[in-house]
């Protein structure tokens, strides 16, 4: 995607594994995924090219991005606190979900994750900025790679996925916290690639097109509007639909508890 960036696209849900090369054939894996055959693949493709993580890093504490497998060795995994703190609450529900749909991981290696303080991954390669916020998941971490102009969205900028909120999102408020993550990463100067967690990777401007887009989805679905969005009429968004249908039910919830009488959607 860039000069010694590298993204994969796994069949299942379009998930994106991102590879940085570093120094001395280490490199940054950033989510790897998703199947065991998928972080087979990974590493033999690692092997033929001499690169070898040294460091890893783990956008939010969502199943499919806390995998490793043992060929991918023993590099330290990072996310950021609130997203270890969320893994290690939640462990038995990811356990759950993985089992479900992408069997048969290593589950000692599962979300083992070491949190990181502060916002430069430690690594011996391309300066790694740590953006966190708490938009889809607590401690959602994207990557910006000021030297290529490369962001890691995490599960956030997709082309296929609607925004997906953080219903439980701490303070109540997940319509505030996911804008709230939207405008950090909409404000990263420099943007000339942006990755989503699922989805294909986009230029300067699909990444501003799809920040509107995100920005424009919530506006509607928080104002009890109709959303014409095009994310949603795939053939494989009938999950998505769900989804969607769960989050005009917050924010209608959201309507007629805060808002005047003369703005209640009926
Ligand atoms: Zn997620």
């Amino acid at each position: 995607m860039a000069p010694g960036v590298f993204v994969a696209t796994a069949r299942l849900y379009a998930t994106t594994t991102t590879v940085v090369a570093g120094a001395d054939g280490g490199c940054l894996v950033i989510d790897p995924a998703v199947t065991v055959a998928d972080l087979d693949a990974l590493a033999s493709w690692l092997a033929g090219r001499g690169l070898r993580p040294v460091a890893a890093w783990s956008t939010h504490p969502h199943w499919d991005h806390v995998l490793w497998s043992r060929p991918l060795g023993d590099a330290v995994r990072y996310a950021t606190p609130r997203a270890v703190t969320a893994a290690e609450r939640n462990r038995p529900g990811l356990v759950r979900e993985l089992e479900e749909t992408a069997p048969g991981h290593d589950l000692t290696l599962f979300a083992r994750l070491r949190p990181l303080p502060g916002e430069r991954l430690p690594w011996p390669g391309p300066r790694a900025v740590v953006l966190a916020h708490d938009a889809h998941a607590p401690g959602h971490g994207a990557v910006f790679l000021p030297d290529t102009g490369v962001l890691i969205a995490g599960d956030m900028c997709s082309d296929v996925e609607i925004p997906l909120l953080d219903a439980a999102a701490a303070g109540g408020d997940p319509f505030g916290g996911y804008r709230h993550g939207l405008a950090v990463l909409a404000a990263v100067p420099g943007v000339r690639v942006v990755v989503p967690g699922h989805g294909h990777v986009g230029g300067a401007a699909e990444f501003r097109r799809r920040v509107a887009a995100d920005f424009g989805y919530l506006d509607a679905v928080e104002a009890g509007l109709d959303v014409a969005d095009e994310r949603l009429a795939g053939p494989a968004a009938a999950w998505l639909r769900a989804e969607h249908d769960r989050q005009r039910a917050l924010g209608l919830r959201e309507l007629t508890e805060s808002a005047s009488p003369a703005r209640r959607p009926e």
